[in-house]
């Protein structure tokens, strides 16, 4: 276990007073209520531009789902609707991604047209199009921002124009990159937008091009408490996503270990602890879906790029990895981590406490829970790591 004053955390109001006056069920159903929190943090992404510009082939994509499959978003059809429709991530349904219908379709001043849309209930706006930013683009943009709230342009399908330059003999893809982002940014610039920053993606290969980049400026211009909810819906386009997912299971920690020692609960065998084990299944369960290790999205994975379901379930190692992960799945991994962490927590029980005052009981249960969680989250991220080679690994 790594240094406690490692441990990273985000104070949970009232929690420390309740444990310190022996009032662990208090303590409990804060935390408890608090991590239902995070969970259900809601996350409304607008999607919009016009007709043929790649809208629901990008919320397909982001989903990680096939556009033939069910539930994902009609591509390659002529807009016939004047509303916004809602398509939530299969793993996480608060995170929900919006087609909206090209302002164009709605012949609408931009002013109307997001209130049309019901513009107040997103997060932000990606402005998607692939070819030449247009007039209606930018004026919607001045429009949202007039309104507080933030946009980002996409040009989309810039595998195709990669594609197109490819034949050419002195061929270089970062030089025809550069070209496409100048002209965006130099055409927004004509249309009154000094420069834009404008991302170019390819719905068909996020994890080329600046989806990335996107995700991280998300990241940073997203409310604190928001971060997570995009963070864990993100396809793993590289390791770094899958290493930032770890980091921010691993924030949580704590408050899961903390719970396990202040709640009553269901001792695990083979482990001298009492742990809340419908908290860990729903935490354990949470890491898989971030990782996208559980069957439906290794599936969907499959599906999209091609490569067997058997070949990507060949280099996983856990056994809470392509399973559906039942209270007796979970004890008996947890058995196994178990064993080694309960010796070594009573060890370390007399120089790491978490709070002053609560019995050593607790402390060996905290830092019991703490561990198995911490091995069991890192595996999950090795087999992340893999699943990602195997499926996009040059
Ligand atoms: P929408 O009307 O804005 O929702 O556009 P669609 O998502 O239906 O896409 C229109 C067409 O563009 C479809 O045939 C898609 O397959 C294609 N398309 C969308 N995104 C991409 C992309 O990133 N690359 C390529 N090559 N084609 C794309």
């Amino acid at each position: 276990m790594e240094d406690p004053d490692d441990l990273y955390m985000e104070d949970i109001p009232g929690v420390k007073e309740a444990l310190q006056n022996n009032d662990t069920a208090a303590a409990a159903a804060k935390i408890q209520e608090n991590l239902k929190q995070q969970h259900n943090i809601p996350l409304n992404i607008a999607i919009t531009g016009e007709s043929g510009a790649g809208k629901s082939t990008f919320v397909n994509a982001f989903r990680g789902l096939c556009d033939d499959e069910e539930g994902a978003a009609p591509t390659g059809v002529t807009e016939t609707t004047s509303e916004a429709t809602p398509y939530p991530h299969p793993n996480y349904p608060n995170v929900m991604l919006w087609d909206l219908p090209g302002i164009g379709t709605t012949k609408f001043p931009a002013k109307k047209y997001l209130k049309l849309v019901g513009f107040e209930k997103f997060d932000f706006f990606i402005i998607i199009s692939a070819t030449r930013f247009m007039e209606n683009d930018v004026k919607l943009a001045q429009e949202i921002q007039k309104m507080k709230k933030k946009f980002y342009f996409v040009h989309s399908k810039v595998d195709n124009d990669i594609q197109a330059e490819r034949r050419k003999r002195d061929f270089s893809a970062e030089r025809t990159l550069k070209v496409i982002r100048d002209d965006c940014v130099q055409r927004l610039g004509g249309l009154g937008f000094e420069s834009p920053q404008v991302f170019l993606v390819s719905s068909f290969e996020l994890h080329l091009y600046d989806f990335n980049l996107l995700h991280q400026t998300l990241d940073r211009d997203l409310p604190s408490k928001k971060r997570d909810a995009l963070l864990f819906v993100m396809p793993n386009i590289n390791p770094e996503i899958i290493r930032k997912k770890k980091e921010a299971f691993k924030r949580r920690l704590y408050w899961l270990a903390t719970l396990s020692a202040a709640g009553a609960a269901v001792p695990v065998p083979g482990l001298s602890i009492a742990v809340d084990v419908a908290v860990l299944v729903g935490a354990v369960t949470d890491y898989v879906f971030a990782f996208g290790l559980d069957i439906p999205s290794l599936k969907r994975l499959s599906d999209r790029t091609g490569v067997p379901y058997a070949d990507l379930c060949a280099v996983i190692f856990s056994p809470l990895a392509a399973a559906e992960i039942t209270t007796e799945l979970l004890l008996k991994v947890m058995t196994q981590v178990g064993r080694t962490a309960t010796l070594m927590a009573a060890e370390e029980a007399s120089r790491f406490i978490p709070f002053i005052g609560i019995p050593v009981a607790m402390v060996l249960s905290f830092i019991t829970t703490y561990k198995v969680l911490n091995a069991i989250l890192s595996e999950l991220a090795e087999d992340a790591e893999k699943v990602f080679e195997k499926a996009l690994g040059q």
